[in-house]
């Protein structure tokens, strides 16, 4: 039998950007080529090419589809210059459609996966910053393209990422899987919740656990992360084992939770999210 625990600070699965800087100084003028990112709530605008689905490029005029201020500059990669923008409305643009932007890992892989999800915040940190959030006034970008700053009373703004906790609790050969009332497809998966205000990522771990099953866990490590831009969190992965107590599912959060053994799992996610990265790390354990 093989054993492939995660050990801390391995990096599994998720992929690095190296390919992508990142930068405000946009070009006077936008090379034809440029990749333009634009969406619609969680949907990405992509071309259709013969049977391919491609991310279009600026010759292909999609700057019109964003309200004037609404496409930003968010860097190059592989030296070609990327945009980004919030379509203002749904719009029929031809030769163009919009596919859920999970769906582009399983179309286009994981590294544009990524570079979409990275675009979709940048977009979405403007679109939502345009007033300040203190005296009310229209924000301007300065020098930084993640960066909003009011004139009228200085108030700098920054996008957001929302700090999430994602654990594999284990027992010997079982894993601790849970359904939520948000699954669809009798989907169970590990648990997971925000990181509380002045908590450590530990702690989260914890409570999130105890919370919503009853359970306490001890020799917690650290597995991976993975950016997840619905719409804007970072998830942060551990495993961990069990230590104590009996399954109460806490009834607002989870509908059904239980020990599965390996070899005889419920229906789970899939590579595209750590959740079910936890979820084969387990697994291969056994094989
Ligand atoms: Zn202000």
């Amino acid at each position: 039998m093989l054993s492939r625990v995660a050990r801390p600070g391995v990096y599994i699965g998720q992929v690095t950007m190296y390919r992508f800087l990142s930068s405000s100084r946009a070009p006077g003028n936008p090379s034809p080529r440029a990749l333009c990112f634009l969406f619609h709530d969680n949907r990405i605008l992509l071309k259709k090419t013969g049977e391919t689905w491609i991310i279009p490029r600026y010759a292909d005029d999609l700057s019109v589809a964003c309200r004037v201020g609404e496409n930003y500059y968010i860097g190059s990669y592989d030296g070609t210059d990327c945009y980004a923008g919030l379509l203002s409305e749904e719009r029929k643009i031809e030769g163009c459609e919009g596919i859920p932007l999970r769906e582009i890992y399983y179309t286009l892989g994981e590294e544009t996966f990524a570079l979409a999800g990275r675009a979709f915040q940048t977009a979405f940190f403007h679109h939502h910053h345009l007033f300040c959030g203190v005296c009310g006034k229209p924000t301007e970008i300065k020098d930084k393209p993640s960066e909003r700053i009011c004139p009228a009373c200085g108030t700098h703004v920054y996008p957001q990422q929302a700090p999430a906790v994602i654990m594999s609790v284990t027992r010997g050969d079982t894993i601790l899987l849970a359904r939520s009332p948000r699954f669809r497809n009798n989907l169970y998966s590990v648990l997971a919740g925000f990181v509380d205000p002045g908590e450590s990522l530990e702690d989260a771990v914890k409570r999130e656990v105890r919370e919503e099953c009853g359970i306490e866990v001890k020799n917690l490590r650290y597995f991976s992360s993975q950016s997840w831009p619905f719409p804007n969190s970072l998830m942060i992965g551990f495993t961990a084992e069990y230590a104590s107590g009996e399954i109460v599912i806490d009834e607002e959060e989870i509908v059904d939770a239980a020990w599965y053994r390996f070899d005889n799992l419920p229906k789970v996610p899939d590579e595209v999210s750590i959740s079910g990265r936890l979820i084969k790390n387990f697994v291969e354990q056994f094989y």
